[in-house]
């Protein structure tokens, strides 16, 4: 055994796969699976998450918190216990109710991180099969091309015009070239272009490595890097909540600190008391609920949308998503099924049909002629591979090029040839070569690229004939080949050499519920446009078949050449196709489509996407067929490609910026009704409607039960026919405002109402109090059910029949109310006294009243903005 082994990026290819045990068909299943078991799961050691301790001790840093704990150590200084336990309650309720709620908002991001685990393909027994990154062992044989994300560090066995961005491992943002020869063993890591590192990106061709090292064994792993930046449960519209409640905070401290100084020494109040009350304004007043029950309701949304196959990356996208007023999307795959069948075909023999389902190498070619060149062609110029299992055949890899495969079965072409080069497919030349063992490249691409390769046909008939297929909706391949003189393509001389072959026309029918999405959005005031690599007669037929407003107009990407931006932002409004475009053009229409005030979504597959797809507003990759380069770019991931999921997601989005005001609308008038009555009763020098101890209990039961429902409220009817909000509008909009003043405002006058009503009877003043609490409370509970439709009405028996959490919640504060009112252990700790049972009943009127007089005023106002032609202000 040699004294020194030389690095991997010094010693040859194969040499490389000898140390490791490996092969070029790569490892046997079984050594894949106990190479598996002894170097463990090719995962980054993940960054400890705090432990439950701290996460509990963090609870306590808040403004609220503090505010208790001092007023606590006030209250044990003047040995006022019954209240300095009721603090330490209160600042424990809450410490546990942050400590769940963050939990669960954790537990909900990770589950959504573990569903974009990156996959690689390999070769195992001479066969590609996608596996899980996890699941990668050294020695295996993984195969890479232009968008992927390197799984592991390889050492380069086969590469045709590779090149990588390491800028996560080097800094160095341009791209590198990497090939298999060795290099030198003192190297630095920047110049070993014999490897390829894990989480950098391929940024174009294609490579064939061998895993030299997974998991922390990899060179990002030894830096612990990538994990490090876990991400926040924010989005700009909490953010800019939590920033105004912590301003709000300092604001009601101060104005407390002087009502305090105010009542004791103009107003001449018992200090105790006094502080007691101000205490007491302080927990009502101050929202600090607000931005944890806001992360919940995001954690739920990101929920909601996984659950529907749209996978949130950043959760700012989650409030951009409810906006987007158009939506840029694929064809293939996404609109489309993506799975293909070759149905028709043309040779200068003639046409002929192709019966078949799937990608079954069973049907018949009608009439029969000889195919055999054609079908060589579109076997061997060909990534992909079929599988049979459990008697259903399946494609590894292009669907369009399964197709091709079984076709080539049909026809009757023999079967694999050895590879001696190839020229890999790119959106932007449209088309591949290969070169096989016997001699001939072999071409298929888009007809206009192919036929102009070719020598001896008339061009315009062919491109007639092409135009055709088109028309019908059908995807138009074009095949010519020609014989080789060397083991290389010299991809310079191909234009203009190659013996046409024939055409042949695949179908990929659109999906259903695509169909059926287009329209949601359409409804939604949502316009959707087509971008698509494919030709525009097909493009134009796809379009009619899913239902887009304009199908007829179809711009080109040589048309889009000629339009400069101020052209092409106008042209971009009036059309809804655009075919034959490559990835720069999508960043143009994403540009164009701003210019115009537009909030754009855009989805995206290739490397290339990646400028558009971080450009739109909401950028949204493909799942499936996407490259981990779009992914990364991404703000959404489409589990399923489906267009249908988009417009899932954006009913999501809308329903959990919905939801984000509701519990916005919900908390503030509430929390200024109930403060204002005792700085009112204050200043004025009166009893006070409310004890300290009574707000303390208030908010605390309210925050767990009420105050968390409307994070849980499903999607309101008629979401999906509003138009898109304006991106800018604010949501402390005048719209909001005006509810607060309101809302506080019967507030008030209920609680103050109740409490005199009380006086008057005669009652004592634990009963006065006891009455006007429970009027609170009854009115938070009405409250809460207005907000629940702030868009429509909530006299409908859905809206009345509510949700599971809603009645839930109710119940649970009805049953703690009865509790604190009527249980004598209880009355003594909260100073309140038995209700009697009219009284109950007038409190729940005086809810119903309130309820009333809101949704009146609600619809008056829907009335006023729907406006006599019932066109909406947006839409006007
Ligand atoms: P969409 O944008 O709707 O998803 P697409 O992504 O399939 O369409 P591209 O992949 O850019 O569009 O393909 C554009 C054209 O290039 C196709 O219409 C076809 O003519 C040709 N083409 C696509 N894939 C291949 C391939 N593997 N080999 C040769 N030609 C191809």
């Amino acid at each position: 055994m040699a004294a020194e082994q030389l690095p991997f990026h010094a010693e040859t290819g194969k040499a490389a796969l000898e140390r490791l045990g490996s092969r070029p068909q790569g490892l046997t299943a079984a050594e894949a699976a106990r190479r598996l078991a002894e170097y463990g799961p090719n995962r980054l050691p993940e960054v400890k998450p705090r432990g439950p301790v701290a996460r509990f001790l963090t609870q306590f840093n808040n403004v609220l918190i503090y505010v208790l704990l001092g007023a606590a150590t006030v209250t044990a200084l003047m040995a006022h216990w019954v209240d300095t336990g009721v603090i330490l309650a209160v600042v424990l309720a809450n410490a546990v109710i942050g400590f769940i709620q963050e939990g669960k908002a954790e537990a909900a991001m990770a589950g959504i991180r573990s569903l974009l685990a990156p996959k690689a393909a390999v070769l195992r027994d001479g066969v590609r099969v996608t596996v899980q990154g996890a699941d990668l062992v050294p020695g295996d044989i993984v195969l890479l091309e232009a968008g992927d994300k390197v799984p592991a560090d390889l050492r380069v066995i086969e590469a045709r015009g590779l090149a990588a961005q390491e800028a996560i491992l080097t800094g160095e943002s341009v791209p590198v070239d990497k090939d298999p020869n060795p290099v030198a063993a003192d190297a630095p890591l920047g110049d070993r272009r014999s490897m390829l590192w894990s989480g950098t990106l391929v940024t174009q061709g294609t490579a064939k490595g061998l895993v030299v090292a997974t998991g922390a064994q990899t060179e990002i792993g030894r830096i612990g890097g990538l994990l490090a930046g876990v991400e926040q449960l924010t989005t700009p519209l909490v953010a800019q909540m939590d920033h105004f409640a912590r301003w709000l905070s300092f604001l009601i401290l101060l104005i407390a600190a002087l009502l305090l100084i105010y009542g004791y020494f103009v107003g001449h109040h018992d200090f105790g008391e006094l502080f007691m009350a101000v205490i007491g304004v302080a927990v009502a007043a101050i929202p600090e609920g607000l931005p944890a029950v806001m992360t919940i309701t995001l954690a739920i949304g990101v929920q909601a949308m996984a659950r529907r196959n749209a996978i949130v990356r950043r959760l700012p996208a989650i409030e951009a998503i409810g906006s987007v007023s158009v939506i840029c999307t694929d064809k293939t795959g996404t609109l489309t099924r993506n799975e293909m069948v070759v149905v028709a075909g043309e040779t200068p023999e003639g046409a002929f049909a192709v019966t078949g389902d799937g990608y079954a190498p069973e049907g018949e070619i009608t009439p029969p002629g000889d195919l055999g060149r054609l079908g060589r062609a579109a076997a061997l110029c060909n990534d992909a591979h079929l599988h049979r299992r459990n008697g259903h055949w399946f494609v590894e890899g292009d669907p369009m090029e399964g197709a091709l495969l079984a076709f080539a079965a049909k026809a009757g072409a023999a079967g694999p040839e050895e590879r001696l080069d190839v020229v890999p497919f790119d959106s932007r030349h449209r088309y591949m070569a290969v070169l096989s063992a016997d001699g001939v490249t072999r071409v298929k691409g888009a007809p206009e690229r192919v036929l102009r390769m070719c020598r001896d046909i008339d061009y315009g008939c062919w491109h007639d004939r092409a135009e055709a297929m088109a028309r019908q909706g059908l995807r138009v391949l074009a095949f010519a080949e020609r014989v080789e003189g060397s083991d290389e393509i010299d991809a310079g001389t191909l234009d203009g050499g190659l013996t046409f072959l024939g055409l042949l026309g695949l179908i990929d029918p659109p999906r259903p519920e695509a169909i059926a999405a287009v329209a949601e959005c359409r409804s939604a005031g949502i316009r959707v446009k087509m971008i698509t690599g494919d030709h525009a007669g097909t493009a134009a037929a796809i379009a009619a078949q899913i239902g887009l407003a304009r199908p007829d107009r179809v711009l080109t990407g040589a048309d889009l050449d000629k339009l400069d931006d101020a052209e092409l932002a106008m042209e971009v409004m009036d059309v809804d196709v655009f075919a034959r475009t490559s990835p720069e053009h999508k960043l143009r229409l994403v540009t164009a489509l701003q210019a115009n005030g537009l909030s754009v979504a855009m989805t995206g597959d290739g490397v290339n996407d990646a400028p558009a797809l971080k450009r739109a507003d909401a950028g949204i990759a493909m799942g499936l067929k996407g490259s981990e380069a779009a992914k990364e770019a991404a703000d959404l991931v489409l589990a399923d490609d489906n267009f249908a999921s988009i417009a899932a997601a954006v009913r999501e989005g809308r329903t959990v910026y919905d939801n984000l005001k509701k519990v916005i609308s919900w908390t503030l008038p509430t929390n200024a009704g109930e403060s204002i009555v005792i700085v009112f009763a204050i200043l004025a020098g009166l009893l006070l409607p409310l004890s300290p101890v009574m707000i303390l209990w208030v908010n605390m039961i309210t925050a767990i039960t009420l105050g968390l429902a409307l994070a849980f409220e499903p999607t309101e009817a008629g979401t999906m026919q509003r138009p898109p909000r304006a991106r800018t509008a604010p949501i402390l909009s005048g719209e909001l405002v005006w509810h607060v003043v309101l809302v506080a405002g019967l507030f008030i006058a209920g609680i103050l109402a109740m409490f005199n009503y009380a006086q008057d009877r005669g009652y004592s003043l634990a009963l006065s109090q006891t009455i006007a609490m429970n009027t609170l409370v009854v009115l938070k509970t009405f409250h809460l059910f207005f907000i629940r439709n702030i868009h429509g009405t909530s006299l409908t028996w859905g809206a009345v029949k509510g949700t599971k959490v809603v009645w839930i919640v109710v119940i649970a504060v009805t049953a703690a109310q009865f509790a604190i009112t009527y249980v004598p252990a209880l009355q003594v700790i909260l100073g309140t006294e038995a209700v009697p049972f009219w009284d109950g009943i007038l409190i729940v009127a005086v809810g119903a009243v309130f309820f009333a007089l809101v949704e009146i005023e609600k619809q008056i106002r829907l009335g006023l903005r729907a406006g006599p032609g019932g066109v909406t202000k947006e839409s006007a």
